[in-house]
């Protein structure tokens, strides 16, 4: 194929969905069809997992991406969301236990992204992606960048672009009342990064979702007086530890008095707004931009993955999903999309009118989930349908019995969770029991964790 009528790619963030995507083109061998460029505006890869001191904004002025804090372990097996081809004993030269620290996720994902294969030629750091448009006329993207160290812009064209930036990373705010004079420090999670700065401390937690029950527990364990977690819809109802308690949502504050609906108050030293985030893509032009807020199928997204409503099918949205399989639905999404885009998936889609309603099925489906086990079952479909397409593994979704043991595992003690066993799914080998419960480990190294020499 000659070099002008090569298609070129533009993937958005490398992250662990923005590198499956880059994996995956490289594992086609398709070079010889694509040019895929990548920008990242961190100095490495990693999205999220990137562990940074720094809140607010970069040392560019850009605002922080990264919101993971000290002492963070997965909260899912990671046998849920192993890959296939590149497991965690592969990786590690050993079986290690289910529930790794965030280092250890890290490093293995960086073991399948440079195992055999070299995605760093692919992606420009500190690089930041400002505004995306498409023309109707020439059916291209105009992608303006920032390269943050030498503070030039350009822009470049492309025939496809994918939008790989995250949904974990504006926080979602809400004003309480009187919360602007109450006396002590508050913070959204997305800028927490160490529980032992909250020693001592009488904390209030906002929200009842995975944040909440992880701060609760996390600041419980390094020394935090007591925590009580203020809930809107419905409290997690968990068999908390003496310390941690559930309270209907705060009406207001006086001093560092906390009121809540059930009448009752407390004194409260702290307060961490653990209330989610919000979808943002500012940088694409009105017209390409995805409205939506959490949801496991956001709507007009043909397969969870085509936007359909702008860029006439050459536009993707990749891990907007909210996520239990993470890094294999990545995996399985981003193989779907680069044969989407080689043109080689099976079942095409004949139509627009016949992708839309696939896309609103899907949500309303999404839109009747009320359980855990719904979520669990539905994940497992999306990435079941996704797979029938393009001959990703089919043992991929037998991870769905593993997330209901799970879940039952955190209703029975939601402190040693952690500390239990799973089974690969692709080796056959149970995991190893941690060195230390959960509950005691403070050492998030790889090396405590491996327990390597
Ligand atoms: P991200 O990891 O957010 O990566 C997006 C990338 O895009 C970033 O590198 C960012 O710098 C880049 N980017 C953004 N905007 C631009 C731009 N304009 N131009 C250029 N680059 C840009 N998942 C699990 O499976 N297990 C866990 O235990 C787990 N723990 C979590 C804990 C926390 C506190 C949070 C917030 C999330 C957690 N997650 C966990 C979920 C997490 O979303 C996924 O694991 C994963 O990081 C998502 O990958 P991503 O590539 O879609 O997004
Ligand atoms: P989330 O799941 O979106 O939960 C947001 C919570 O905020 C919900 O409980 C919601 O309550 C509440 N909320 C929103 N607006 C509110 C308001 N105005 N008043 C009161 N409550 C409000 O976000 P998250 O918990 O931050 O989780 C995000 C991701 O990070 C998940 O993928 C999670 O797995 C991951 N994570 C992982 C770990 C780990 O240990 N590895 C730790 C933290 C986070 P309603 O139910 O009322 O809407």
């Amino acid at each position: 194929m000659n070099m002008a009528n090569k298609k070129k790619v533009c993937v958005i963030g490398a992250g662990p969905s923005g590198m499956a995507a880059l994996w995956n083109f490289s594992k086609l061998k398709s070079g010889n069809d694509v040019d895929v460029v990548c920008y990242e505006k961190q100095k490495s890869w990693g999205g999220l997992w990137n562990y940074s001191w720094r809140t607010g904004t970069d040392g560019y002025g850009e605002p922080c991406h990264a919101g993971m804090y000290k002492h963070l372990w997965s909260n899912g097996p990671k046998e849920c969301l192993e890959f296939p081809d590149y497991t965690f004993e592969k990786h590690f030269g050993k079986a290690i236990p289910s529930y790794p620290p965030r280092p250890v996720i890290k490093d293995y994902l960086e073991g399948r992204w440079t195992s055999n294969v070299d995605l760093r030629p692919y992606i420009k750091f500190n690089t930041v992606v400002r505004h995306v448009e498409y023309n109707d006329l020439d059916k291209k993207f105009i992608v303006e960048i920032t390269n943050l160290e030498t503070d030039q812009s350009s822009k470049e064209t492309f025939d496809y672009v994918i939008v790989a930036t995250g949904i974990f990373n504006v926080p979602n705010v809400p004003d309480l009342p009187g919360i602007d004079t109450f006396e002590g420090t508050i913070q959204h999670v997305h800028n927490f990064r160490d529980a032992k700065e909250f020693k001592g401390q009488r904390l209030l937690i906002v929200g009842a979702s995975y944040s909440a029950e992880d701060l609760a527990l996390q600041c419980l364990k390094f020394g935090a007086k007591s925590v009580v977690c203020t809930w809107r819809t419905k409290p997690m109802g968990f068999n908390w530890p003496k310390g941690i308690e559930e309270r209907p949502l705060v009406q207001k504050f006086d001093g560092n008095v906390a009121y809540f609906k059930d009448g009752s108050n407390a004194e409260i030293d702290a307060v961490i707004f653990c209330t989610g985030y919000k979808y943002s893509f500012p940088f694409m032009e009105g017209k390409l931009r995805l409205q939506s807020s959490l949801s496991m199928f956001p709507d007009n997204l043909y397969k969870g993955s085509v936007y359909l409503l702008g860029g006439n099918n050459q536009l993707f949205y990749m891990g907007i999903q909210d996520q239990l399989y993470s890094f294999t639905m990545f995996d399985v999404q981003a193989l779907w999309i680069c044969k989407y885009i080689l043109r080689n998936i099976s079942n095409e889609p004949k139509s627009l009118s016949e992708m839309k309603s696939n896309a609103q099925r899907w949500c309303q489906n999404c839109s009747e989930l009320k359980k855990c086990h719904d979520e669990i079952d539905f994940q497992t479909k999306f990435i079941a349908d996704l797979s029938k397409d393009v001959g990703y593994y089919p043992d991929a979704t037998k991870a769905r019995e593993m997330f209901y043991t799970w879940e039952h595992d955190k209703e029975k003690n939601i402190v040693t969770y952690r500390d239990q066993c799973f089974t690969s799914i692709y080796t056959g080998t149970k995991s190893p029991r941690p060195t230390a419960p959960w509950w005691q480990a403070k050492d998030d190294s790889i090396k405590a964790f491996v327990n390597k020499k």
